[in-house]
């Protein structure tokens, strides 16, 4: 374990968030590699980061090959009421599927069969904990050095999520968010089956991965508040490319089930012939 920040040294920045900077470090004695993400937390936002705290301490628990290694959160504050939270996490050196779809345009449906598999793993761990991730789309979806893919940053981007202005809040989180979530009564009734939005936000990262552009909107298009609510809640179905195999589309119309009660449910789906036969699940094989 490592016990303190000045045993790691810093050899780049690998990444930027909504709030966060992600560093590659590395132990001055061991030499082994991590990430560490840095959030910086101003006075006025102490409760939110109060409330990160108290997510980290579940994320200390998780222990899946499925989902991003937490190695130890370090408060930079101490007992006081700001100043940064460190988190220590496993190194993934293909970074994230936001950032391969950015070389690659698009995944094929072989790679995103293995993508879809390995999610749905990692979510059946987490929702047998009673743990909702809330965050899934691409870029919390990182990748190793062997091509595998795992679930990172859940919590933590959920609680920095209402710390930023409109625009990046929408960018960032909202677009991901299902029908049920913008609905307060059906929210209210869904709220303790959460489970079924982690369902919706994999489904539309997956036919992102294929389309290569964020599925209810039209490519390249920056969506303000109400745009993003429309396409989300009043969109019946979204359009798949008819190059898409049927056992893909009807995958992901299980994933986009509008109603939550009747949407896939991770045990289901792992189940589904579009990911059933799947054993490989890496995201270098194309
Ligand atoms: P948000 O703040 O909404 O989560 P984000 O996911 O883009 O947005 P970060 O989680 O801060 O922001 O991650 C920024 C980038 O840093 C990621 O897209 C990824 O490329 C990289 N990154 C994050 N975690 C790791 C990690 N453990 N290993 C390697 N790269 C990482
Ligand atoms: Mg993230």
């Amino acid at each position: 374990t490592i016990e303190s920040l000045f045993d790691l040294e810093k050899l780049g920045v690998v990444g930027h968030g909504n709030g966060g900077i992600v560093y590659k470090v590395q132990h001055l004695r061991n030499s082994s590699v991590y990430a560490l993400k840095v959030l910086r937390f101003e006075n006025e936002n102490f409760h939110l980061r109060k409330k990160a705290v108290g997510e980290a301490e579940i994320l200390k628990q998780v222990d899946s090959e499925f989902i991003v290694r937490c190695h130890g959160v370090f408060d930079s504050g101490g007992d006081t009421e700001n100043g940064d939270l460190c988190f220590l996490m496993e190194y993934m050196e293909g970074g994230s599927l936001n950032d391969v779809l950015r070389v690659h345009g698009s995944l094929p449906e072989n790679v995103i069969s293995g993508v879809a598999k390995r999610v749905l793993e990692g979510l059946s761990y987490l929702h047998g904990l009673h743990i909702v991730h809330r965050d899934i789309k691409p870029s919390n979806l990182l990748i190793n050095g062997q091509g595998e893919v795992k679930i990172a940053d859940f919590g933590v981007s959920r609680v920095l999520a209402g710390t930023f202005d409109a625009s990046e809040f929408c960018e960032g989180t909202c677009a991901y968010m299902s029908p049920e979530r913008f609905d307060s009564d059906k929210w209210t009734e869904s709220w303790c089956n959460g489970f079924a939005g982690d369902v919706w936000a994999l489904g539309l990262a997956l036919l992102e991965c294929y389309m290569g552009h964020f599925p209810l909107l039209a490519p390249g298009k920056k969506p303000d508040w109400v745009t993003l609510m429309c396409a989300i809640c009043f969109i019946e179905r979204p359009e798949i490319p008819s190059t898409a195999s049927s056992e893909f589309k009807s995958f992901i119309y299980r994933c986009l089930e509008k109603d939550w009660r009747r949407r896939g449910t991770v045990t289901e789906l792992l189940r589904h012939p579009f990911v059933a036969k799947q054993n490989t699940g890496l995201v270098d094989s194309f």
